[in-house]
């Protein structure tokens, strides 16, 4: 029943992003999720020990192996996140009116004393502050403060687990800072050649460059995806995009820090910058949350689902649905569904706030798009890229055919397992002049099965300083 909807996932444009956890972790679904079209599998760090993710970053590469297909893997780094002590008994709730004490520390919650993992948030705090635990599920107000105690009203009430996430709107708490096992994690993705982490809780472009600098302390070349889930973010994002691989969009933690009702046009603003920019954006969390406990989405999150497609998005991500829920493969397949119909209505969403390229790179990679649109027989744009970065200006020009790139680096041909419009491929070294290299771009492009003779192609390249790495500065047109 489902078959027919499982096309080839090079037939869609924008990219599915998967959570892997406990409900995905399996070889056997780890193939059905691939299968079903995910193109990028995600490990958070913060719920998993490095023992654990190494070998499930074994299965995951061993199922990217056996199906074929470039794959990219994501780690987020668990930065710093203030959460709720653990449990010390049953869950219990917390009832409006109720009055609780905040206190500084872990010892185990009760339902009238409350400790939180951060003590310098809860020195930042003052009467009237509002504190959002778990998602923003139960809200409390600090009516007072006893020393380094607080008290607390409760103003939404609600289920308590443990360990549950604490966000204070507009009260910053500590600032970034990589932690111990942050720099753990961050040497994890580099030692097992991880394409991309995710830097969580990003205020400021430092932030990323601490990060990268680890990385390149390490000789490593793990690309950084910027998580804009705080509103300071949100105020540097220009430069925070200029210093990262990718944003994404983290709608969770987002709807916390800011009110809820602000996240779409923030959502929209992150893709718009990410695009000026020449990176990919990620739309994450909450996509077809339903889908957790039901085989079947909202109509709701189906349109949440199709309109950032409509938006541009490079990517949109599932978490909880493919992590711990009851229906991962079903998530997915809708996913892919949704996208590949909204596709066949997507009209070219032009560059904003960036209306000429400004280098030859993005001038070449705009006229491509130009050519493949007024030659109809135009089938698919080859893009020959070392770096990846000819393969991706093509992408933000979102092309109406398809963009394989051709590269001879089998890393960078998963990292643009993430970007738009792209099929990547790996060829094992690339020939000795320009004229085979067309040749064998056109043969790579032609076993993608997205067009044949005597479809045309074009092919995209930087051959000025050929063999070495160079930027775009060529164009061919060919029968493919
Ligand atoms: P998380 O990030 O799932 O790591 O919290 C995404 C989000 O906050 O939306
Ligand atoms: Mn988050």
């Amino acid at each position: 029943m489902m078959g027919e909807s499982r096309k080839s996932p090079c037939q869609r444009r924008a990219k599915i992003v998967a959570t892997i956890g406990p409900a995905s972790w399996d070889e056997a679904i780890l193939r059905e999720l691939i299968a079903a079209g995910v193109d990028v599998f995600r490990v958070n760090a913060a719920h998993n020990a490095p023992e654990e993710r190494r070998a499930i970053v074994a299965r995951l590469r061993a199922a990217a192996e056996a199906a074929g297909r470039p794959i990219a893997i994501l780690q987020d780094l668990a930065s710093w996140k203030p959460r709720t002590g653990p449990l010390g008994g049953e869950p219990f709730r917390l009832l409006r009116e109720m009055r609780i004490r905040l206190v500084p520390g872990n010892e185990p919650i009760t339902p009238d004393r409350i400790s939180i993992d951060d003590p310098e948030l809860v020195a930042c705090l003052q009467p009237g502050h509002r504190v959002l635990i778990s998602d923003g599920l139960i809200e409390l107000v600090i009516e007072a403060r006893e020393g380094e105690e607080l008290i607390a009203r409760v103003m939404r009430g609600g289920q308590l687990r443990g360990r549950q996430g604490v966000a204070v709107p507009g009260v910053l708490g500590r600032p970034f800072r990589l932690s111990e096992r942050d720099r753990a994690d961050i040497a994890f993705a580099v030692e097992h050649g991880l394409e991309y982490i995710g830097v969580s809780f990003v205020t400021a472009p430092e932030d990323v460059l601490a990060v990268r600098q680890v990385v390149q302390e390490l000789g490593g070349r793990v690309r950084l995806v910027a998580k804009i889930e705080r509103p300071e973010a949100l105020t540097a994002i220009r430069e925070i995009a200029r210093v990262s691989d990718a944003l994404m969009v983290a709608r969770g933690d987002l709807g916390v820090q800011l009110p809820p009702e602000e996240v779409p046009v923030a959502q929209k603003r992150i893709i718009r910058v990410a695009r000026a920019s020449g990176i990919p954006s990620i739309i994450a969390t909450q996509m077809l949350e339903s889908m957790t406990m039901q085989p079947i989405p909202t109509r709701a999150e189906v349109s949440d689902v199709a309109n950032a497609v409509l938006e541009g998005a490079d990517a949109l991500m599932l978490s909880a649905e493919t992590a711990t829920g009851q229906y991962p493969v079903e998530a997915v397949t809708m996913m892919h569904r949704i996208i590949v119909t909204t596709e066949q209505h997507l009209a070219p969403i032009p560059i904003p706030e960036e209306e000429e390229p400004t280098t030859i790179a993005a001038t070449i990679a705009r006229t491509a798009t130009d050519l493949a649109r007024r030659w109809r027989a135009v089938r698919v744009i080859v893009a020959i890229t070392r770096s990846g970065f000819t393969a991706r200006e093509v992408a933000r020009e979102r092309p109406g055919v398809p963009i394989v790139a051709v590269t001879c680096d089998p890393f960078v041909a998963r990292q643009l397992a993430l970007v738009w419009g792209v099929s990547p491929i790996a060829v094992s070294a690339f020939a000795e002049t320009s004229e085979e290299l067309i040749e064998q771009a056109a043969r790579a492009a032609r076993t993608t099965g997205l067009a044949a003779p005597p479809d045309h192609a074009v092919f995209i390249a930087s051959l000025r300083y050929f063999p070495e790495p160079g930027h775009a500065d060529t164009l061919h047109l060919r029968q493919l």
